[in-house]
């Protein structure tokens, strides 16, 4: 059966009522028979009707075993940062998420757990960077903002080699494009704020492990820890997750014609998409996924921080945000938002250049999106001749 067919009808009809679309069980609590003696449900945080459909959705959407729903992406990941003992040390991808990279070093390090970062798009670095006190790999693939992709299947095999736990952060993949535990991987984290939610209007978290003993660890840790998800949240992910086959492959399809159309733009220096042959992962992106997402980066000629906030400041359709995965078309500039608190030199050094600018292809035409960024570049080219001339001018 394909997959989309598959998921939809992995949504079960309620038992009690036949009603099509998941109760939302908002309740805390639930009336016991005799004491211990229940449904399968007694308290909330515990275990919610609401919130098992979406693990049970999530596990299977990612071929794992066991489906954990958090209140935010961080607290997901921050459950699966407290399986390691003080003295554990974790290599990570450089160019992390932020808030993981936040979590990692201002909140683990002093607990004594050590983070190595390294550029995981070379396999060699990760192995290079393992110690007998490593536990943890952890990888994003693409990475935010440059698109990097690292060989999962190949550092799968390394993190077995080395007793590691692989978690792979699939947000910007999301299932329908990558499956990490299929490569090998024992742990996939989402922020299901971004695609899985898919409408901007909700903030989740979602872990899925192969291994149901790990995955027991994980659920004991979201009932001792607390950081759940309601049920009318979960409600809201399963919704999301609904249609996200179909969104992927909208947002993938536009994103290419757009990286494409960025490629030609004379004000244009770089593009940054995984489903461009000059990408120098591509091959492995192709290898491991079925289409390279919905995100594109690109950087300016006129590579300054004022060229790209004055283009992303005059953009029509694509809107000024943070975040990704919705419906709305986002635009970003790292060096002034997300990556604001990394000092110039060293964000530069990740490749996260001056001008550098992000785009969420959402699902609006991309014609209509091609013409919102034809206008604002076209204006760069204009702006680099004006500002040619004056300099002419006032040497003669
Ligand atoms: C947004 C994001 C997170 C954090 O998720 P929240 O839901 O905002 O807590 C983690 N990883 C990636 C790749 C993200 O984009």
């Amino acid at each position: 059966m394909n997959t989309a067919t598959a998921l939809i009808h992995s949504i079960p009809v309620d038992p009690l009522t036949g009603a099509v679309s998941v109760p939302i069980y908002q309740t805390s609590t639930f009336v016991q028979e005799a004491p211990g003696v229940n449904q399968g449900y007694d308290y909330s945080r515990t275990n919610n009707p609401t919130r098992a459909t979406l693990e049970r959705l999530a596990a299977g959407l990612e071929k794992g075993s066991t489906g954990i729903a958090f209140a935010s992406g961080l607290a997901a990941i921050d459950a699966i940062a407290k399986l390691l003992q003080s003295g554990d040390e974790i290599v990570a991808v450089d160019d992390i998420y932020g808030g993981a990279y936040r979590l990692f070093t201002q909140v683990y390090e002093k607990f004594g757990i050590k983070v190595h970062f390294t550029d995981t798009s070379n396999p060699e670095n990760v192995f290079n960077a393992i110690t007998p006190k490593t536990k943890l790999i952890w990888l994003e693939s693409p990475t935010n903002p440059t698109l990097k992709i690292s060989d999962i299947a190949a550092i799968a095999q390394i993190a077995k080699a080395s007793d590691c736990l692989l978690c792979v952060d699939n947000t910007f993949a999301t299932p329908a494009l990558q499956q990490p535990l299929t490569l090998g991987a024992d742990i996939v984290v989402h922020s299901a704020t971004k695609y899985l939610g898919g409408h901007s209007d909700l903030i989740a978290g979602i872990v899925v492990t192969k291994d149901p003993e790990l995955g027991a660890r994980i659920k004991y840790l979201q009932n001792a820890c607390g950081a759940i998800l309601g049920p009318f949240d979960s409600w809201l992910v399963i919704r999301g997750i609904e249609t996200l086959h179909l969104r992927i492959k909208q947002h993938c399809s536009a994103a290419l014609e757009i990286a494409r159309f960025l490629q030609t733009h004379p004000a244009v220096n770089q593009v940054y998409y995984p489903g461009l042959p000059e990408h120098p992962n591509h091959e492995v992106a192709k290898k491991q996924s079925h289409g390279f997402g919905g995100i594109v980066s690109f950087s300016l000629k006129n590579d300054t921080e004022a060229a790209a906030v004055s283009l992303v400041s005059n953009t029509a359709l694509f809107k000024l945000a943070e975040s990704l995965g919705g419906i709305k078309s986002l635009i970003s500039h790292p060096a002034n938002m997300t990556h604001k608190s990394i000092p110039a030199e060293k964000r530069r050094a990740a490749g996260v250049s001056d001008s550098l600018i992000r785009l969420s292809i959402g699902l609006e035409d991309a014609a209509d999106l091609i013409s919102d960024l034809q206008q604002v570049l076209d204006k760069q080219v204009n702006n680099n001749k004006h500002s040619i001339q004056q300099v002419s001018t006032t040497t003669i």
